[in-house]
């Protein structure tokens, strides 16, 4: 990307889209373009192609979209499923009719079969059954990786999909019904100390083993793929190690200082068993993820802590 280039960080304000618009400013990129949802809706196709037509952006990171974790996913199926595939399908044709010169599309690794072998490798896409609980999610995602590939064949647009595995750092969602595991986790225990409680309650059975990624080094992982990388394939975008739910419930007690007791809540779901990611296509390109798990932990609590102030 050249550096007068105008870029549309779609999503800015959000956990992914400020990671890239922190590591884009560390760069040297000054032109961006930022529209918060009140200002223009993504679900909304003419205000969409409006946006497009009057800003006429070179680049595109589209981190818009409806995201949360097990429960949420669960428990508002029409949203993730509908407002996924309206956001992504306005952005994408938009992007193509308005001659943006590359776009990045944002995925998530629960696009692969809840069964699949493991590590997940791109080539698993779409060769079995999904993980029910964020099936809806999961569905708009392979659509708008179908999208970016069908418009790369018929009409030469240069659309790249990259992959990540669960993400986490400043910025997330720390709400305790709707967020994923691992800032739900944080909040429970910075809370639980706080108050003296003697006990946390952890969902599911804390057998599940999730990937956990750092996300400043998604964003610098991303302006990588931007820079070098052009294709049809998806691109994973991990750690390549993963951690069951209970030690991870361990570390963060740790982290905030909570000595009680770790309780597991059975009538919660596990989701799928295990989703760690095959990084290999990434690191043969020259990408490695460098925040390990307790640095990133440690920033994302200070951060959690200065909000709560
Ligand atoms: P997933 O990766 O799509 O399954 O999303 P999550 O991050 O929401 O959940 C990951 C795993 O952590 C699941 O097995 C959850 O049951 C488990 N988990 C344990 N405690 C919590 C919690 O407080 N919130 C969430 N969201 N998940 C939890």
């Amino acid at each position: 990307m050249e550096k007068q280039a105008k870029i549309y960080v779609a999503g800015h304000k959000g956990l992914v889209g400020s990671a890239i618009v922190r590591r884009l400013e560390q760069e040297g990129y000054k032109n961006f373009l930022f529209r918060s949802s009140k200002e223009v809706d993504l679900t909304n196709q003419v205000e969409t192609q409006k946006l497009f037509e009057t800003e006429k952006p070179d680049y595109v990171f589209v981190a818009a979209a409806k995201v949360g974790g097990i429960l949420a996913n669960n428990s508002y199926p029409a949203q993730f499923i509908y407002e996924n595939l309206i956001m992504e399908s306005n952005i994408i044709h938009a992007a193509y009719q308005n001659e943006v010169k590359k776009l990045l599309f944002l995925g998530s690794s629960c696009i692969y079969p809840k069964m699949a072998l493991q590590p997940l490798n791109e080539e698993y896409l779409l060769t079995g059954p999904l993980e029910p609980t964020n099936e809806w999610y999961a569905i708009a995602k392979i659509a708008g990786i179908k999208l970016c590939q069908a418009y790369r064949r018929q009409y030469g647009c240069n659309f790249i999909s990259v992959m990540p595995t669960n993400l986490y750092g400043p910025n997330d969602n720390f709400d305790m019904e709707t967020s994923h595991v691992l800032p739900a986790l944080i909040r429970k225990f910075h809370e639980a100390k706080h108050k003296g409680d003697t006990s946390v309650s952890v969902w599911g059975s804390g057998t599940p083993r999730r990937e956990f990624l750092f996300v400043d080094d998604l964003a610098d992982a991303c302006c990588f793929v931007m820079d070098q990388y052009e294709g049809e394939q998806i691109v994973n975008i991990g750690t390549g190690t993963d951690i069951t739910i209970a030690d991870l419930a361990a570390i963060i007690a740790e982290i905030t200082g909570f000595v009680g007791k770790i309780v597991y809540d059975a009538s919660k779901p596990d989701g799928t068993p295990v989703k760690r990611l095959d990084v290999t296509k990434l690191s043969n390109l020259g990408w490695k993820a460098t925040t390990s798990l307790r640095d990133g932990l440690a920033e994302t609590y200070q951060w959690y802590v200065s909000q709560t102030k």
